[in-house]
């Protein structure tokens, strides 16, 4: 791994950035370097990069495993996944998600001319308010889609609850939320069916890459369908479909990783506590707590600044951050429904919780390209700027402010 270099003071005090190299949210891990190229090596050889191969039913099976789900259907991203199980479990209409998400969450809806209907979160724990979901529903709405996120799991009992009361179908977007638990069982096990990403700022990636995770025999056919355009064996389509297959390089790359994700979890893991150890005598912030009686990757460290309180505001805390090369985010401003096509023709209702939340949320980097080091330091950053105030946090021009 390349050396972080140091330089001995922080923009702040006048040197040059804490970072010399940047620190950067969403690093990717990569499990074994040689493994990883003997397998890709060995997909060459075999000359069988797609359509079914040997690493992606393995991939399948290990992921299955892992859940503890029945069927698990590889995809070559998680935003197509989410399409195809939205698709295959015939939502149509009107359908109730989050607006504090990623942005897929609403656009696989979208794409197919099904509209989101943004709802407010429970500020306590960022996902959707069951009881706001229920009073959304009309009678176009068809379904409830759950993220939850940052790997927190959410209310799924109510939501199942509402749903089976309104005749709903219930999926999860659970993109942030592999290898998590909730009341003991592997996310994967919800709904009528949940989907992964792998993407390569995930904690563990197959460069691009998701799933669809389902216990329902019926709607897996449908999706493995659905992934290969139709088709039922040579020549032989049945339905209308789409491409949306896993190659067999993204598999080895899953395959190798997956040897590994106790090991990244671990780092996450680590690296979360001594977060939290350094972030807690800092006054106007919070961090992000995790259920230490479930499974967890630890990936999102998330903190919450308390704006008005706080000499600086967030943004000038990310500004700061970034010219100290630490590329910290703001996930998930603005919220879905100010970001287009939704934000022209909006019609909800106000939400103000997640208005506040996209406001005064940070994420900072985890995963194995940081060490306790770079955290002391990251955290150092923050007390400075927070106890200090903007009069003496001078942003040096040269930051990269993207
Ligand atoms: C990353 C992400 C997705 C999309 O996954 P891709 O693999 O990038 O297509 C969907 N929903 C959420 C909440 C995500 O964070």
């Amino acid at each position: 791994m390349k050396e972080k270099k140091k330089s001995a003071d922080l923009a702040l005090f006048g040197g040059g950035p804490a970072f010399e190299d940047k620190v950067h949210v969403g690093r990717p891990n990569i499990g074994d370097r040689e493994k990883l190229l003997d397998t890709i090596g060995d997909v060459i050889d075999r000359c069988w990069l797609t359509n079914h191969g040997p690493n992606v039913r393995e991939f399948e099976n290990r992921i299955a495993e892992m859940t503890g789900v029945d069927h698990c259907i590889a995809m070559n991203n998680g935003t197509q996944a989410l399409e195809i199980a939205i698709r295959t479990a015939g939502l149509s209409g009107e359908v109730i998600v989050p607006s504090f998400t990623f942005i897929a969450t609403a656009h696989a809806l979208q794409w197919q001319h099904i509209t989101p209907l943004f709802c407010d979160i429970d500020p306590g724990t960022h996902n959707i308010e069951p009881d706001k979901v229920e009073q959304m529903i009309t009678p176009q709405t068809t379904g409830i889609i759950g993220v939850h996120l940052w790997g927190r799991p959410c209310a799924v009992e109510a939501l199942e609850e509402i749903a089976e009361r309104h005749e709903l179908k219930l999926i999860f977007d659970a993109a942030h939320a592999f290898g998590c638990s909730h009341g003991g069982r592997m996310i994967g096990n919800f709904g009528r069916a949940e989907i992964f990403s792998f993407h390569a700022t995930k904690f563990f990636n197959t460069f691009e890459g998701g799933a669809v995770v389902t216990n329902d025999a019926g709607l897996a056919g449908e999706i493995r369908l659905a992934r290969n355009f139709g088709f039922a064996g040579y020549d032989n389509v049945i339905r209308l479909g789409i491409n949306a297959k896993m190659n067999e390089v993204s598999a080895a790359m899953g395959l190798v990783g997956l040897e590994s994700v106790d090991e990244f979890i671990g780092t996450n893991h680590q690296n979360y506590l001594h977060y939290q150890q350094e972030l807690k005598e800092i006054p106007w912030l919070s961090l992000v707590t995790y259920d230490e009686s479930e499974k967890c990757n630890y990936q999102y460290i998330v903190i919450e600044i308390d704006s008005p309180q706080s000499h600086i505001g967030r943004d000038l805390l990310i500004d700061i951050l970034h010219a100290e090369n630490v590329l910290a985010r703001r996930y998930f401003y603005p919220g879905c429904h100010r970001m287009e096509p939704y934000r022209s023709s909006y019609s909800g209702p106000a939400l103000p919780a997640t208005e506040k939340l996209s406001e005064s949320v940070i994420s900072l980097p985890n995963g194995s390209s940081v060490d306790r080091n770079d955290i002391s330091l990251i955290c150092n950053i923050i007390r400075f700027a927070i106890e200090n105030g903007p009069e003496v946090t001078e942003v040096h021009e040269s930051a990269d402010r993207s």
